[in-house]
């Protein structure tokens, strides 16, 4: 027998014969991304509890057979499920999904990594809680743990979602169970409240990574605000927007603006609203400026929106007003929502896919009910690097952005996001459609001119896809060795993730 023959009877033995899936239909589907891969994934294995995890990994030790985790897999825009290693045997955690403990007064949930944003804002709403778990413009049914472990960005005062969780219990690749934190001690009762334990930190290390699986995780919770005020205000001039997002990010950082806030160009907005207009353009792509201009008289160049939230009406009516005095003078009104009914907002937990609709922008389909760009052949990348919150860097990063979509055939799509006081990132997508020949090519070729360019102007990636799993930044220092060394102590044989986060390390690749 093969060694992964041999690894499929034991992993059998293990899981049961139903959750070790091998069916060509369902592997076909987890090897396919928004974008052009070619790894071959021979099974997927489906534990349901930290031991089931332990005895895969064991085996796939003892086998040498190499194992990619995923929570939900729904990491659209960065490879989805695609493992970067060809033949390596997919691990789904989605049958680990239950809610192991929640606390009201100190607000925190712990899950597993199969709990959906979904499922965790349906549970808290019927506690009736005070609280709420930040929510993405991704998939509603994508996994908390999964996307804080990218180090992912949400919508409310948690937007750095990783900053907000603790508490990590981890599968090394030998097996061996660790626990982040005040966690590893027994008994410790703040283990969920505190994130840094006694000695060396070791949370950060199993973020962006391919050093453990982790099997739960605890999220700090923020509590849903009686004032509430999601605002809108559009520009028509990028010098507009650069210069009114030095005056919001003095806001951020004196506390004025406590939750995220966004800024995206108008065919951001577009490619939500609509799918591209073939008929007017008799079929031709990229969008011809005549039709976009159509679109910015109403929506303007780009839109600033976040939300002001504060403990007290009266507060929030200085917050609005502070809000106001750094929009003066803007040609077009600041808009502010009513209260949202039950505080129930994008902003408070509560997880919608609209954003979903920009991936289906070139589709010559209708975007389904339920969107899934893997399935529909949607051509979706993203580029998301980070920028000092200032609008002259902005006005830099986004130069390049803006250009470099165009010179390749797309429409550059484009936000910035107020990641903290002192931090944007500048995120692009690229949205093509998979079924047109060529297509999958280009985008990556511009993904890779994108990405460069903007590395040698100093912007560097948030976070890595697969698109980018072959190129390895340039360091100045020594630290790619010292990643290497971690990875070959904890994954001797190579079995987690190769080629994920650490690039090149000859010899520690299975066979
Ligand atoms: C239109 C659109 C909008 C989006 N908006 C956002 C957004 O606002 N914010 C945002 O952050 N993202 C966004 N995304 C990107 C992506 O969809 C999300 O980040 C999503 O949460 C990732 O999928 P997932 O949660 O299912 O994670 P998974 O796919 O399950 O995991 C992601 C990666 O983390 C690692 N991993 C996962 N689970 C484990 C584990 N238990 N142990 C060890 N490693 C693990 C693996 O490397 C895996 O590939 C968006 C995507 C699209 C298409």
């Amino acid at each position: 027998m093969s060694a992964l023959e041999s690894a499929l009877a034991a992993w059998r033995s293990a899981l049961g014969e139903e959750h070790v899936v091998t069916e060509p239909e369902a592997l076909a589907a987890a090897e396919t991304a928004t974008f052009a891969t070619t790894q071959r994934i021979p099974a997927i294995l489906r534990p349901a509890s930290t031991a089931e995890v332990q005895a895969c990994l064991r085996i796939a030790q003892e086998h040498r057979v190499p194992v990619y985790p995923v929570s939900t897999g729904r990491n659209w825009g960065y490879g989805s499920r695609v493992p970067p290693r060809d033949g390596s045997v997919l691990m789904e955690l989605g049958r680990m999904n239950r809610i192991l403990a929640h606390d009201e007064k100190l607000a925190y949930l712990t899950v597993e990594p199969g709990v959906t944003f979904r499922q965790a804002h349906a549970w808290l709403r019927t506690q009736g809680s005070r609280t709420f778990i930040t929510s993405i413009g991704g998939s509603p049914d994508a996994s908390m743990v999964g996307n804080a472990l990218e180090r992912g960005d949400g919508r409310g005062p948690h937007a750095d979602i990783f900053q907000y969780v603790c508490a990590l219990e981890v599968v090394l690749p030998t097996g061996e169970r660790v626990e982040t934190g005040l966690a590893r001690f027994p008994g410790a009762r703040a283990a969920p409240v505190f994130r840094w334990g006694v000695g060396p930190s070791l949370d950060g290390l199993f973020s962006q990574s391919s050093l453990g699986v982790v099997t739960r995780m605890t999220f700090w919770l923020a509590r849903k605000q009686p004032y509430l005020r999601e605002f809108f205000i559009s520009v028509d001039e990028d010098a507009q927007l650069f210069e009114r997002l030095d005056r919001l990010q003095e806001l951020a950082l004196d506390g004025t603006l406590r939750s995220s806030f966004f800024f995206w160009n108008d065919l951001k907005a577009l490619s939500i609203a609509q799918q591209y207009p073939y008929a007017a353009t008799s079929g031709r792509t990229p969008l011809p400026p005549v039709l976009l201009d159509q679109f910015r008289e109403g929506f303007g160049r780009w839109a600033i929106s976040g939300a002001l939230h504060a403990p007290d009406v009266d507060l929030g009516a200085v917050l609005e007003r502070r809000l106001a005095a750094a929009l003066e003078g803007l040609p077009r009104p600041l808009r502010l929502s009513p209260p949202p009914v039950d505080g129930e907002s994008p902003f408070q937990g509560v997880p919608t896919d609209i954003n979903l609709s920009m991936t289906y922008w070139r589709k010559r389909t209708p975007r389904p009910d339920e969107p899934h760009p893997d399935r529909d052949r949607c051509g979706f990348i993203w580029c998301s690097v980070a920028l000092p919150f200032t609008g002259e860097e902005a006005q830099r990063a986004v130069a390049i952005a803006d250009r470099l979509p165009r010179m390749f055939g797309f429409e550059p799509n484009l936000a910035l996001l107020a990641h903290s006081a002192r931090c944007l990132y500048l995120v692009v997508a690229l949205a093509f459609d998979r079924d047109k020949r060529g297509e999958d090519e280009r985008a990556l070729a511009c993904y890779r001119a994108l990405a460069r360019e903007l590395t040698t102007a100093g912007y560097y990636p948030t976070r890595l896809g697969l698109q980018s799993a072959d190129d390895s930044l340039p360091t100045g220092d020594d630290s790619l060795a010292l990643l290497r060394r971690l990875k070959q102590a904890v994954d001797p044989a190579g079995i987690l993730a190769p080629g994920r986060y650490v690039p090149g390390i000859p010899g520690n690749d299975p066979e």
